[in-house]
Order: C-alpha cells, then sequence, then structure tokens
C-alpha cells in the first residue's frame, strides 16, 4: 500500500506517532485518523484505505474524502463537531455521531471522538481522531454468546483475503419452526433450547471451525478445503443432534435446514456469499425443510424472477388486479355438441407484455395468500361478465376455479352471496370447479364452507379427478355434482383399452350417485365421438371446440 512518508519529513509529528499509530491500527477495528494542524496533512488507519478505497493512507483534505460517505443529512453533524473542535480547549474530547457508508452499500451508524494535541510549547500541534461503528461494539449474540453477523462478516472476509487459492464453502443454518418453540413454551424456554442447540452444533463442529449466530434463529459457519459431500456429513450430524434435542421432551420438534455456496466458485465476496448461503438455505426449506440444499444459480434465477414477479403481482392486485384477466373456454354438451359453459381461466400480463400461465404463478399466490384478493377479483369479474353474457344466452353457465385453499377463506361465502345478489345472478348458473392446492389447516372449516355453497345451489364440480386429493376418498366427504376427468386420462384413449376402461367405468360409477362427468382435454373429433358414444360423457371441454379465448373472442360464440 501506498504510504508515501517521505511526504511528511523525518521531523513532522506524524512520523514521529507513527509506530504508535500502527500498533493500534492493527489491533483495532475502529478507523484513526492524525491531523498534522501545521502541514494540514492526515494519517489514516489502514482500514480506512480498505473500506473507503481511499488511495493514500497520507491525505490533504479528509473532511472532503470522507464527506460522500457520510448520510447527507448527517453531514452537518461532522461540520459542527469540527467547527466545535476548532474552539475546544487542547485534550478535550469532542464526540458526535452520524450514518456513514459501510462496506455493504448501507448506511451504519458510527460515533467519532477528536481531540487536540499540543507540542512541547503547549502549541495545538496534532488532532486524534477515532471513528468507531457502533453495530461492532456489539459482537456476540446475547442469548448464545456465539459471535454475531457483524463477526462473521468480518472473519469471512480475512479468510477470503488470506491467499488466491482459497477455496472453502459457507453454510448457513436455520431452525425450522422454532418460533412455535418460542409460542407454545414462553421465549425463556425458546432461549434455553437456543442455547443448547449452539452448543451442540459447536461440539459437532471441527475443532478449527467456529459457530457464529446470526439474526433470525440462523447459525453460520465456513469451512475451508471441503467438498459437498463433507458438508453434507457434518450437515448429517446437525439433524442427529436435533432429533436428540427433540427426545429430551417429547412434544418438542425442532429441526434444522441448511444452506451452503462455495467460494471461489460461486463468488468470491462476503455480501454474495452470504446472500448465496441465505438464498440455498431457502431452497432447502421449499423442498420441505429438515435438509440442505445447495447453491445453484439455475435456481437461484428461477428464485428471482418468481421474487419479482411476486412484487410486480402484489403492486397489481393494489391497483384492483390491474395485470390480471380472464380466458373463457367453451364446455360443450356432449350430446347435441351445444355450447352449455365457460370456464373462466387466469391470466396475468408480465411486465414485458408477454401473457403468464396460471401454473406458473396459482402456487406463489396461494403461497403468499395473494390467491385470498386476487380470487375475489376473478370472481367479481366472471360474476359481472356472466350477467352481460345472461342477455344474450340465459342458461349459461359459468365455472371459477377455486383452489381448497381459499375455501379456508372465512368471508368468502358472504363476498359470494353478496356478488351474486348484486348482480341478481342465480347461484345454480355458477359452477366451483375445486382445485388441487396444500397446506389445508382447517379441513372442518372448508368442508362447512363447501357445503354452504352447496346448499345456496351453487354447483361443485371436482377438477382434475384422479389427480391428487381430487379421489374416491374425498368424493365421499364432499359431496360434488359433477366431476372433470382430467387429460392425462384422455390424451391417449383412442390406443389404450386401459384407459378406455377407467374413464368409461368412473363414468358408469358417477352416473350412479347422481354425478356428471366433464372430460377436459379434448383435442380432436375421434376422441369426442368416442367419449360421447361409448363412454356418456356429459360435458367436453377441449381445444377441439375452443381455447381459452378473451371475453371479446368468446363473446362472438354467444352472438352467433
Ligand atoms: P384446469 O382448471 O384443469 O384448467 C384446464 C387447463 O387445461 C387450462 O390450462 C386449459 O387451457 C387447459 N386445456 C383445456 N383444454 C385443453 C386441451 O384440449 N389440450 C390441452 N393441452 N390443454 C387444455 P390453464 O389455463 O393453463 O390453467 C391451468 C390450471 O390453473 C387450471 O387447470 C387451474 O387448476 C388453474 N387455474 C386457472 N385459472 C384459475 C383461477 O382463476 N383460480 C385458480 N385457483 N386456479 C386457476
Ligand atoms: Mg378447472
Ligand atoms: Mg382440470
Amino acid at each position: 500500500m501506498n504510504t508515501n512518508f517521505l511526504q511528511l519529513g523525518d521531523d513532522s509529528p506524524l512520523s514521529r506517532i507513527k509506530t504508535y499509530f500502527d500498533a493500534l491500527q492493527n489491533s483495532a477495528d475502529e478507523y484513526f485518523f492524525v491531523v498534522d494542524l501545521n502541514s494540514g496533512k492526515v494519517m489514516l488507519s489502514q482500514n480506512f484505505i480498505r473500506d473507503f478505497s481511499f488511495h493514500d493512507s497520507i491525505v490533504d483534505d479528509f473532511a472532503a474524502l470522507l464527506t460522500p460517505f457520510i448520510y447527507y443529512e448527517d453531514r452537518e453533524i461532522m461540520e459542527s463537531a469540527m467547527s466545535e473542535l476548532d474552539s475546544a480547549s487542547p485534550g478535550v474530547e469532542v464526540t458526535s455521531e452520524f450514518r456513514l457508508l459501510n462496506r455493504n452499500g448501507e448506511y451504519g451508524w458510527v460515533s467519532l471522538r477528536m481531540s487536540t494535541g499540543v507540542d512541547e510549547f503547549g502549541q495545538p500541534e496534532i488532532v486524534a481522531g477515532v471513528i468507531a461503528r457502533m453495530d461492532l461494539k456489539q459482537k456476540a449474540d446475547y442469548i448464545t454468546g456465539l459471535l454475531n453477523r457483524n463477526a462473521f462478516h468480518v472473519a469471512l472476509m480475512k479468510e477470503l483475503n488470506s491467499s488466491p487459492d482459497v477455496r472453502g464453502a459457507v453454510i448457513f443454518i436455520g431452525l425450522d419452526n422454532f418460533q412455535l418453540i418460542n409460542e407454545t413454551y414462553g421465549h425463556q424456554f425458546g432461549d434455553t433450547t437456543l442455547r443448547q442447540i449452539a452448543q451442540d452444533i459447536t461440539n459437532i463442529l471441527p475443532p478449527d471451525i467456529r459457530l457464529y449466530k446470526l439474526d433470525n434463529n440462523m447459525f453460520a459457519f465456513f469451512v475451508s478445503d471441503v467438498y459437498p459431500e463433507e458438508i453434507e456429513i457434518i450437515f448429517s450430524s446437525i439433524q442427529l443432534c436435533m432429533r436428540e434435542i427433540r427426545n429430551i421432551e417429547d412434544t418438542i420438534y425442532c429441526t434444522a435446514s441448511a444452506g451452503a455456496t462455495f467460494y471461489p466458485n460461486d463468488a468470491d465476496d462476503v455480501i454474495t456469499l452470504m446472500r448465496y448461503a441465505e438464498v440455498a438455505l431457502d431452497f432447502a426449506r421449499q423442498k420441505g425443510r429438515d435438509q440442505i440444499a445447495f447453491f445453484d444459480s439455475e435456481s437461484y434465477d428461477r428464485w428471482r424472477y418468481d421474487i419479482g414477479m411476486q412484487n410486480l403481482m402484489q403492486n397489481s392486485i393494489a391497483r384492483g388486479c390491474e395485470d390480471f384477466f380472464l380466458c373463457y373456454q367453451p364446455q360443450i354438451d356432449a350430446k347435441t355438441g351445444e355450447l352449455v359453459g365457460a370456464e373462466a381461466l387466469l391470466r396475468w400480463y408480465d411486465r414485458d407484455g408477454s401473457v403468464v400461465a396460471p401454473m406458473q404463478f396459482i402456487p406463489m399466490l396461494e403461497k403468499s395468500r395473494m390467491i385470498i384478493p386476487v380470487g375475489h377479483w376473478i370472481i367479481e369479474k366472471a360474476v359481472s361478465t356472466l350477467k352481460k353474457w345472461h342477455e344474450l344466452m340465459p342458461t349459461l353457465q359459468v365455472s371459477i376455479n377455486i383452489s381448497l385453499y381459499q375455501l379456508e377463506e372465512h368471508m368468502l361465502f358472504e363476498f359470494v352471496k353478496d356478488c351474486l345478489d348484486r348482480y341478481q345472478i342465480d347461484p345454480t348458473r355458477l359452477t366451483f370447479e375445486l382445485t388441487e392446492s396444500h397446506n389445508i389447516y382447517d379441513w372442518d372449516f372448508v368442508n362447512k364452507q363447501f357445503q354452504a355453497f352447496h346448499d345456496l345451489g351453487i354447483k361443485i364440480s371436482m377438477d382434475d379427478f384422479g389427480m391428487g386429493y381430487s379421489n374416491l376418498g374425498f368424493l365421499k366427504n364432499f359431496q360434488c355434482n359433477e366431476i372433470k376427468i382430467d387429460r392425462v386420462f384422455v390424451e391417449d384413449i383412442l390406443h389404450s383399452d386401459y384407459d378406455k376402461n377407467l374413464v368409461k367405468y368412473v363414468i358408469m360409477l358417477c352416473h350412479a350417485v347422481g354425478m356428471e362427468v366433464c372430460i377436459e382435454g379434448v383435442e380432436d373429433e375421434a376422441t369426442y365421438i368416442f367419449l360421447r358414444d361409448e363412454c356418456g360423457a356429459d360435458v367436453i371441454q377441449g381445444f377441439y371446440f375452443g381455447y381459452p379465448e378473451t371475453e371479446d373472442v368468446f363473446v362472438k360464440r354467444l352472438k352467433k
């Protein structure tokens, strides 16, 4: 590093104190500076050069160099500290606090302490100052006693700078369900458990690896020269010890997930590595928790796309579901070949104007509960459209897809009833196609709400019959008016005796208990004729009769 002491001159006060200055700066995290009041030159500690990209440790106008890094609202604070120092007696400490940009590109609070030193004649000669990052004072996590995020940051930085060939892995460990422990047994018990987990993981790790405690019940460590298999072995031991923790008290159920990323392959700077490890941890949680996931850039791009889409959808919802729209696909009476209904299918305009299909965003809408407001919008939109269309075809039926998850919403029934009242639509003209969804918590309530819609007269159709939840077992508990047989059972029906018999007997079975059958995914005439004549299907839907169409296109069918 270019420390040009020739500029100082041997007898300058800066040269005289340089030895002490160096000793001090090597053993502390704070930033140091000393101003020679005669020459105006300022000696800076090396971490200024590292953290602020200053070019030299001897500079002329320190205040001008530092000011751009000070939060603009706080620059006055720094200036008034400087003028306070001008009028302060030598030896009197002047302090101030302001926000300074840190290496992560974020503003963090720092404290500045300065005082003036005098020469042998009592004349002011130097100003010595220390800038301390306030967050660094707090280096340890107070519950576990482990070093915290800042300390991890510093240690990882040191590791990455230790050699040009450095390689290794950063691992984040997150406790699954820990919130539940806190909520069930109280925070005091939660803290004790956390301390115990910290201790156990520390014991598992090889002695030269240090465990750190980050925020949000996350732990972190890094290991040099390590392969994924070795990380997996370490993680298995952690899982094992988590199980033991659970056994102490039968009712405690706490598992851990982990995310790992490799340097320098994935990234070679602290910020990116920490972000990637957290993203990988998120992958592990999404895959079902209690496992480790490794960062990979493909999943990361998808993850970022999803996050971006989630934000855009949130904005769109805030603007009244502006970028959503419904398409309608014709449903045909199998026997007469005439139009009887339309299925409303949701679409969304991406930022480039392209249309995104529902399978790409419905799961995300469900997970984030955004499906609730969007679901209301769909119902309102479909019912109001049906109202207009009834002028052209009073018997038209509209099907709306409702995921079981939406049935968990307590206000749904009132909303639907009010909507039907406002548009004066006979409930029997509306069909709810129940689609599969995950994580139903309150089956009792879903059952009650289902029954309420049934009693109101809304037709209930079991979508995608034969897939997931949609099966005979479900039909035993939820009495439906119709089932929709999924496309996978009909795409090969003309060539597969097995599929032929399966569809035929399912239809017979449904008819025997008074249910109708709609067949989805019919793409050609031969399949349609077979389903009509050999199987006795009631309703047909598929590209053969029409693709999902916008409202304007669909209405032309009604005007024919
Ligand atoms: P679904 O309810 O089973 O809808 C039928 C899907 O099959 C639609 O896909 C439709 O475009 C497609 N399809 C119809 N006929 C044919 C055909 O002959 N051949 C082929 N290859 N495909 C055909 P889409 O619109 O992409 O919807 C996919 C799924 O997204 C729907 O499956 C439904 O589960 C869900 N979804 C759509 N709209 C909504 C909605 O408003 N709310 C909720 N909760 N889910 C929705
Ligand atoms: Mg459907
Ligand atoms: Mg379906």
